[in-house]
């Protein structure tokens, strides 16, 4: 089967990587030349630019930024790809961006889902990431046996734009545990408590998760590399309160969390992992 790839940034590039492990023939394309000549290093297939990894793919998957970047490449995807066309958007982007992108594929006989994911760049290079599916029944099972090759929870959340809908709820609780994690840290700290030992209690009892499991040693000891960009963050956080604001409720931690994410990016963190957020904390303190 062959599999065309959009977006070969810290998730795409481990994600196309999976796949071609799996067997499948990917033809990659990103902006950057860069990422390209990764993916041929590997083994995947260079291509110059969006329709040449559509051309003769049975597969297109886009792991794109944001929707703007979406909203460019689909309508490529859409117009080039082969009838019955199966593609999967895993971009994290507004859930209309992705009813726009449905309706567009299913008037061009494209079978479109999107299936953002969580689970961070750690997730994309084990292929153990949580995939959160919105579409046609059928054509999320179509998706499944590609889709089981980059995560292990797979789960088909409603019709198109559901996807993106849940993964909204799930950067709200990312968001939330990072912002409580840090001031867990600040709090133990300057308690003259050593955070290592606190929160390696913390990790094993009601208030572990997998955050505390994955990031308390980095976070302890001030490693921001990315990971999961604030920028990025700060994007889904906008996508959360929209939702909220189109849904007609209250998510009162969700604006306190967005907030924190807009400072730790207008203090200049917005490349760094979203762990930052203890600066912002820090900050606050200091
Ligand atoms: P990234 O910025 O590392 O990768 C995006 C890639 O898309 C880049 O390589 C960029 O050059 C490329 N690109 C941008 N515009 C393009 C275009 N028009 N055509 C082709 N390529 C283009 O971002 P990422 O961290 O890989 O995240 C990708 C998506 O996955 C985002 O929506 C993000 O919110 C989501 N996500 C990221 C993580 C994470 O931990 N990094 C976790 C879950 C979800």
């Amino acid at each position: 089967m062959n599999i065309g790839f959009v977006g070969l940034g810290i998730m795409g590039s481990p994600m196309a990587a999976n796949l071609l492990k799996a067997g499948y023939v990917v033809t990659g394309y990103d902006v950057s030349p860069a990422r390209v000549e990764r993916l041929a290093a590997l083994g995947g297939k260079a291509a110059p630019g969006v329709v040449d990894a559509v051309a003769g793919a049975d597969v297109v998957i886009t792991m794109l930024p944001d929707s703007p970047q979406v909203a460019e490449v689909a309508p490529l995807v859409i117009e080039y790809g082969r009838p019955n066309l199966l593609y999967i958007d895993m971009s994290t982007i507004k859930p209309e961006t992705s009813r726009w992108v449905a309706q567009k594929a299913a008037a061009a006989g494209v079978r479109a889902v999107d299936a953002p994911v969580s689970g961070g760049e750690r997730g994309a290079v084990d292929g153990t990431l949580s995939i959160m599916v919105g579409g046609a029944a059928e054509d999320v099972e179509k998706a499944r046996p590609v889709l089981e090759r980059l995560g292990t929870t797979i789960v088909h959340v409603g019709p198109a734009g559901s996807g993106q809908t849940v993964k909204a709820a799930n950067q709200i609780v990312v968001g939330g545990i990072y912002g409580l994690v840090s001031e867990a840290i600040v709090l133990l700290e300057a308690s003259g408590v050593d955070p290592v030992a606190g929160l390696d209690v913390l990790a094993g009892g009601l208030a572990g998760s997998r955050i505390l499991e994955l990031k308390r040693h980095t976070m302890v000891k001030r490693e921001f590399a990315p990971g999961f960009r604030i920028d990025l963050h700060h994007k889904d956080m906008g996508i959360a309160v929209a939702a909220a604001r189109e849904a007609g409720v209250s998510l009162p931690l969700t604006g306190q969390i967005a907030q924190l994410v807009a400072a730790a990016r207008a203090q200049g963190h917005g490349s760094l992992d979203h762990s930052a957020l203890l600066k912002v904390v820090e900050r606050l303190n200091a």
